[in-house]
């Protein structure tokens, strides 16, 4: 799914959990989830060449940066303290994405992520219909919305 969605459901669930022991797991448990659920993201048609890497980039960054935005805006803006919980809910939620980045990226995969790649991989179901792919994407944003 898109970063925006994962972080979301992160800094979500962080928000709700009152110990990373309980969110770290969760988070991460609910990444494969995400990812097992037919989506479009920026790095689809990436493996088939029908996007170019430079372009999947330039789009992650966007989705990053949008992301942060809307932690910000929907957890950390109007509070006086950092609400750390909730960033490292939305991290942690994108450790998967981050470990595959130089594969995708640079086209370079150390041996030490394989097996956390192959683990991922196993979960992704990606579509190249965005409508299809967005709308579960969509649902998640919005019940987060509703429930936060
Ligand atoms: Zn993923």
């Amino acid at each position: 799914m898109l970063s925006i969605s994962h972080a979301l459901t992160g800094a979500f669930i962080a928000s709700k959990l009152p110990h990373p022991a309980l969110y770290i797991p969760l988070t991460l448990a609910t990444h494969y989830l995400e990812d097992w659920i037919p989506h479009w993201d920026v790095g689809t048609g990436l493996s088939n060449g029908m996007r170019k890497i430079k372009t999947a980039f330039l789009l992650e960054l966007i989705d990053l940066a949008i992301s942060i935005v809307v932690v910000y805006l929907f957890w950390q803006a109007g509070q006086t303290k950092i609400q750390y919980h909730v960033w490292i809910g939305a991290f942690t939620s994108l450790i998967p994405d981050f470990l595959e980045a130089p594969r995708n990226f640079l086209e370079w995969e150390p041996f030490f992520l394989k097996p956390f790649n192959k683990f991922h991989s196993c979960f992704h179901h990606s579509v190249t219909n965005k409508v299809l792919g967005l709308t579960p994407q969509i649902v998640t944003v919005g019940l987060i919305l509703l429930l936060k």
